[in-house]
């Protein structure tokens, strides 16, 4: 298996080598030359996998760089029991109205983003030890990115992570989540000013080459494909766990922000999984929905962008959508290329002569919510269930209710649990979220975090003092 650009100048290249890279060298986004294909029989046989054996089954067709038992120990390393509060690792529960509940937040930060995470902290560092070097990874976070990547990668060898976040913006939760690490390789830094006033840093620093070849400046980002790579098993885990025999069909409803989730979702569905739609649900930031409704991909400006009770889900431009657009096109990299050329031009793209197959052809349909739904679809769906879910997962049961059909089990992505967001619950339900036992003492739990004005070289200089080399 061999990986190209989306926007088709880069030389094919293996599955450790497009790793440790973000951006393709023309700007575009690594995708396997050729998607591997599992067939129905193939798939009966994964019926009893445990979740770490299917992991492997189906990380083995995208990294065939790596030998098969090494891969199964960083899967087995990656997905149990002690990291993962489940013993299913992905559990799935039954809501109401043919409505599922996949379970993708039982990792350590009780969000979705660990699911990949997890994996590529013990691909990272088996990557680093083979070829003997060493990794600094700059990033900035407002909440789920940044927590789940330090989990991944805390006490890992070879790798160091500076995370940068908005001083005294994040909820105390989220503080202690992070701040708490006490790994010497794990370093918090606070930053006196806004989300995107750390962004800007770190592009600074990422965009300064010298700089960045100095110090193997790397990155966490939702583009890197080993994340999309490690969220198409949960796909699997689903169909296998709602099916009893071939051919079954099931749907999928993802609360969506950059496209990361839901694009693996497609992959899965392009790779033979009986998948019959793709639900993807917005909040008040539609840009996504608005491109499956007409056709237009009109990305948002900062101040067009909310801020919104499914916080995670607040952004104005989704990074991985390009590799769905290349799909859309026919894979015509020239295409690609045209099109973001006229995004940067233009500030949007047409793409509505292509609008009758998003559904018919690739299973896509999309929908949003309101804060007002979401509080409504918390209540509700606590009363007549007993399950609580959080706002991001609960713009995902509001879509998923509007296009459930009879027969097909509708099987919603739980992306992050209700103690992460407690303010929203107690706005729907009148009384907080108490938080999962483990977590409880949290909060009084001593932090490590650097507070710096917000300035460059600043930041650059206490790098340059802590990098791994
Ligand atoms: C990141 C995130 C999302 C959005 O996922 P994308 O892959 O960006 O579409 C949704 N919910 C939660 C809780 C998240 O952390």
């Amino acid at each position: 298996m061999k990986y190209i650009s989306t926007r088709g100048g880069m030389a094919p290249q293996a599955f450790s080598d497009i790793l440790l890279e973000g951006l393709a060298p023309d700007g575009g986004l690594a995708v396997p030359e050729t998607l591997p294909q599992i067939s129905a029989e193939t798939l009966e046989s994964w019926r009893g996998l445990s979740y770490p054996e299917l992991a492997y089954e189906v990380l083995s067709r995208f990294a065939t760089d790596i030998p098969a038992d090494d891969l199964r120990a960083l899967t087995r390393a990656a997905y149990r029991q002690g990291v993962f509060s489940s013993e299913d690792i992905v559990p799935l529960r039954p809501l109401d109205g043919g409505l599922h509940l996949l379970g993708l937040s039982e990792g350590p930060t009780l969000a979705f983003k660990d699911m990949a995470m997890q994996f590529l902290g013990q691909v990272f560092e088996y990557v680093l030890t083979q070829r003997n070097a060493t990794l600094n990874i700059l990033g900035a976070t407002s909440g789920d990115t940044g927590s789940a990547a330090e989990y991944a990668l805390r006490g890992k060898k070879g790798v160091a992570v500076f995370m940068l976040s908005p001083h005294g913006r994040m909820s105390a939760f989220q503080r202690a989540q992070m701040y708490s690490l006490q790994d010497e390789n794990i370093h918090n830094i606070a930053v006196r000013g806004v989300f995107d006033d750390a962004q800007d840093i770190v592009k600074a620093l990422a965009g300064d080459l010298e700089f960045k070849t100095r110090y193997r400046i790397g990155a966490v980002n939702s583009i890197n494909w080993a994340r999309i790579a490690a969220q198409v098993v949960y796909y699997f885990q689903g169909w296998l766990r709602a099916t009893t025999a071939p051919g079954q069909e099931v749907s999928f409803a993802v609360p969506s922000g950059n496209f990361g989730n839901i694009l693996s979702g497609h992959i899965a569905r392009s790779m033979g999984l009986p998948v019959r739609r793709l639900v993807l649900a917005t909040n008040e930031n539609n840009v996504l929905e608005e491109f499956f409704r007409t056709g237009i991909y009109r990305p948002r400006g900062a101040a067009d962008t909310f801020a919104t009770s499914s916080p995670s889900m607040d952004i104005s431009r989704a990074s991985n959508f390009e590799r769905f657009v290349f799909d859309l096109t026919g894979r015509d990299p020239g295409r690609v290329q045209a099109l973001w050329a006229g995004l940067a031009r233009d500030g949007y793209f047409d793409l509505s002569e292509l609008k009758p197959e998003f559904e018919s052809r690739y299973g896509f349909l999309a929908g949003t919510s309101t804060h007002a739904d979401r509080l409504a679809v918390i209540r509700s769906t606590y009363d007549t269930t007993g399950v609580l879910v959080d706002p991001h997962t609960a713009d995902g049961v509001k879509v998923a209710r509007e296009f459930v059909e009879p027969g097909v089990p509708m099987l919603v992505l739980e992306t992050a649990l209700p103690a992460k967001f407690s303010d929203t619950i107690e706005a729907a339900l009148g009384r907080p979220v108490t938080p999962p036992p483990a977590l409880a003492g949290l909060e009084s739990l001593p932090q490590r975090v650097t507070v710096l004005d917000c300035d460059a070289q600043l930041v650059r200089r206490y790098i340059e003092a802590h990098a791994k080399v």
